[in-house]
């Protein structure tokens, strides 16, 4: 049995781009492999989505895009150029903002912060998203006047622990903190990100925090923002119905029911006992088909418990409330990609086709996950006869297998086969740990169309025309 295909979702700008095979493999040649494309156009498309959801269906709101999702230039320089604001979580960060365009008052700083951040977002005037007491209070010490600030609330009744924001429990004391130092405190609002894309979860955080502004009016506080955090999810896959069709065969092999399409004791976070595959795999969110607006247009229209059948978006905008979002990897979804080329193929001492590339697993994906859509071999077999591979990474390390599991490829690929490595955008690109093995960092490159066709520049020098 060959495995099951899993195709990946890929937006016809980009499909375009690869579909010229002469075009990819110039692309390779002149940066050399592997590489990655940035397609700041999908990225703009991602926001204009975004951004309709929200004129529909909320009051006044501001997106801020999450910096942290990819080190790109061009992305900010997009995002710059859109009008939106940034949330930037370090000083390289808040100096590449700057440097993309961004005035002061379009930043706002997120995350753990020490001293050093904490006077380089003052001295650049960006508003502080307050993760903790300690940073409250040395905010104070070393305004010189108001600091716009946000509180990040945690501990939501529901909701995992978490080791960021203010506990909902401590909130009083953070109001002591503001009110006495109302000339270098400014408090626009709250504001929570949660590692969740469930809606009802969401729902609970906005109601506390509402609260929250009434406590804070109680303090004669006049807060005029919540911040719903990002969390919106990508679409990976093309077809849902594929990757259930994988996810049942990999189970099936798992259980020896059928051939294994796993290497060695993988198990991708299954739990084998009693003949059944328990608990939820590590690719889980290569399986979701719902796209960011929609997850955010369903939060809007949901109503919120207590305001007589009100949806959320509607009671902020009663509340004179403005949203503000964070949207990391929602807003560079399917606008990535990862090139690399095949070295050479070789069959393991258990029978499996090994196709090495010149990259490494932790290019394309976290070393504990599972990519579940499946890299593409951009060239034709020279014998068309499909057949199940795993792909193999260049570090000379046991674990460094791009994929620990069979993909199905139209035939063996050669030597110099270019292959694609679908929606790598949001957190991917810039983790890699080969360096450590000597291994330069892999380039990357803005690809833009226009009229004339599709242009390709380092990402650092990218400008939005
Ligand atoms: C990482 C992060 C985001 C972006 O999250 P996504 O899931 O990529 O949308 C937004 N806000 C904060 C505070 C973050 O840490």
């Amino acid at each position: 049995m060959t495995p099951p295909a899993v195709p990946a979702a890929l937006p016809p700008l980009v499909a375009d781009f690869l579909a010229d095979r002469a075009a990819v493999r110039a692309a390779l040649d002149h940066y050399g492999s592997p590489l990655h494309l940035l397609f700041p156009q999908v990225h703009a498309a991602n926001l204009a989505t975004v951004r309709a959801v929200l004129d529909a269906g909320a009051g006044p709101y501001r997106i801020c895009y999450a910096h942290k999702v990819n080190r790109s230039a061009a992305f900010a320089r997009t995002a710059a150029a859109a009008g939106i604001s940034v949330d930037v979580a370090s000083a390289g960060e808040l100096s590449a903002a700057l440097a993309a365009g961004f005035p002061g008052d379009r930043i706002e700083a997120t995350g753990p912060k020490g001293v050093s951040l904490l006077r380089a977002a003052l001295a650049a005037g960006v508003t502080v998203n307050v993760d903790n007491l300690w940073e409250l209070s040395t905010l104070a010490e070393l305004a010189d006047a108001p600091v716009p600030v946000l509180l990040r609330i945690s501990g939501f009744p529901g909701s995992a622990p978490s080791r960021f924001g203010i506990d909902l429990a401590a909130a009083d004391t953070a109001f002591d903190v503001l009110t006495r130092h109302r000339d270098r405190l400014r408090l626009l609002g709250f504001a929570f990100h949660l590692d969740t894309a469930a809606t009802a979860e969401r729902v609970r955080a906005v109601a506390a925090c509402l609260e929250l502004v009434e406590r804070a009016y109680g303090h004669d506080l006049t807060p005029t923002v919540l911040d719903i955090g990002g969390g919106l999810r990508q679409v990976f896959t093309a077809d849902a119905a594929r990757y259930d069709a994988y996810d049942d065969a990999l189970r099936a092999g798992l259980l020896g029911r059928g051939e294994a399409l796993h290497w060695g004791s993988s198990t991708f976070g299954y739990h084998v006992a009693g003949g059944a595959v328990h608990g939820g795999p590590v690719f889980h969110k290569y399986a979701n088909i719902e796209p960011a607006a929609a997850i955010l247009a369903d939060l809007l229209a949901t109503p919120l418990p207590g305001h007589s059948g009100r949806a959320l978006g509607q009671v902020l905008a009663d509340n004179l409330l403005e949203l503000w979002l964070e949207p990391g990897k929602a807003l560079v979804d399917q606008a990535g990609v990862t090139l690399a080329s095949v070295e050479f193929v070789k069959t393991a001492g258990n029978g499996a086709t090994l196709v090495h590339l010149d990259l490494s697993r932790d290019t394309v994906t976290a070393a504990d996950q599972e990519v579940l859509i499946d890299p593409v071999v951009l060239a034709e077999p020279a014998v068309a006869e499909p057949v199940g591979v795993f792909f193999a990474g260049h570090l000379c390390l046991e674990r460094d297998l791009v994929t620990q599991r069979q993909v199905r490829v139209a035939g063996v690929p050669a030597p110099g086969d270019p292959v694609l490595f679908a929606n790598t955008g949001a957190y991917h690109m810039d983790l890699s740990a080969a360096q450590a093995s000597m291994h330069p960092v892999v380039p990357k490159v803005a690809v833009r169309h226009s009229d004339s066709g599709f242009t390709l520049c380092p990402d650092a020098d990218y400008r939005v025309p």
